[in-house]
């Protein structure tokens, strides 16, 4: 496999963290049995992938996105691909990683089982050029923050919040009120200067879908689960869901015992699994007990899953 670049991959060997209460702690990556995280760009990271897979015969078609499917009447999908490969292409199995957008995901005819709804606010801002990324967590009464330095000289920070926390701070101007908001912060704040050079808003659906693998198709990624990042699951998942639906693309396209039904339990007992894991994570912050957000964080945890 090649190599993702040094120069935009930092590693990161541990975690500070503000959590359950307010001294700075340190966890080391290594110690807990995870081993090293690494910090990656992400376009690189994809741009990597998208190498290996094409090394290994893989068509790669880029700068395309897929506008309509269609099923022909022998199974075969029909993809209206729009961009730079503009046109109609054809494939035997379809695989959607197409992301929390799940642009596909409901016209396979799978539903969304989902758990919770987070908003995350994203700034970038100037920070020192650095060999070793430092990365922080830090839990505050409207939510919880991370900071982590990029190898290029950037620091992204992170403000992961409620609807109702979205809806009373932040709804004015992103790039303001997430400016005054870091201020509030005792550790990431000393992560960035207060200037951003961009401010960006993501929803974070927490959910799975059901089912996540059919006949000629399967979902991969976040189309197929997606997680609050406190998990840290996004990328993993995304690697081994995506080599998981490649095996029931491979069984079924070889004429093999479809493996659809046992890749579609596994994503839900990922699921399951995250949402204990979670609920334990969020259960060890106990300092403001009456703010809406650790209060529903708190209702979740015990909670129950409904439609979205
Ligand atoms: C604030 C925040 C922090 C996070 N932190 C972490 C973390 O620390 N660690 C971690 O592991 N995960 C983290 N995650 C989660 C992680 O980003 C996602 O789980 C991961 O990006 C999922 O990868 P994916 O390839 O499934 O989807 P995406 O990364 O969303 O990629 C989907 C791709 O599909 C393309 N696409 C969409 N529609 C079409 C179409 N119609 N045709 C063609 N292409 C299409 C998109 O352009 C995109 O390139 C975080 C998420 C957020 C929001």
């Amino acid at each position: 496999m090649g190599q993702v670049s040094r120069r935009t991959t930092l590693e990161a060997p541990g975690l500070y963290f503000a959590w359950g209460d307010g001294d700075l702690r340190h966890a080391s990556f290594a110690l807990d049995g995870q081993g090293t995280s690494w910090v990656v760009e992400r376009s690189q990271f994809d741009g990597m992938l998208a190498t290996e897979a094409a090394r290994r015969g893989v068509e790669i078609v880029r700068e395309a996105n897929v506008r309509e499917i269609k099923r022909t009447d022998d199974g075969t999908w029909a993809l209206m691909v729009g961009g730079s490969h503009e046109g109609l292409r054809m494939a035997r199995f379809l695989i959607d990683a197409s992301g929390s957008r799940s642009a596909i995901t409901r016209r396979l005819g799978a539903r969304f089982e989902s758990d919770d709804q987070l908003y995350a606010i994203v700034g970038r801002a100037r920070g020192k050029r650095i060999r070793q990324s430092t990365f922080v967590l830090e839990a505050t009464p409207l939510g919880w923050w991370y900071a982590v330095n990029l190898a290029e000289g950037v620091v992204v920070v992170a403000f992961v919040t409620d609807r109702i926390e979205f809806a009373e701070h932040l709804s004015v101007s992103y790039a303001d009120s997430f400016t005054r908001l870091v201020k509030d912060t005792v550790y990431v704040r000393e992560m960035c200067s207060d200037r951003f050079l961009t401010v960006n808003c993501r929803s974070i659906p927490s959910r799975f879908a059901t089912p996540a693998a059919g006949v000629g198709w399967a979902l991969a990624g976040d189309a197929a689960l997606c997680a609050d990042p406190i998990s840290s699951l996004g990328i993993g998942f995304a690697l081994t869901s995506g080599a998981g639906a490649a095996r029931v693309a491979e069984a079924e396209i070889k004429g093999f015992e479809s493996l659809a039904e046992s890749y579609d339990s596994q994503v839900r007992k990922t699921f399951e699994r995250y949402s204990v894991d979670r609920g334990l994570r969020y259960a060890t912050e106990s300092r403001w007990p009456s703010a809406g957000f650790w209060v529903r964080r708190r209702l979740q945890s015990q909670g129950s899953t409904g439609e979205a």
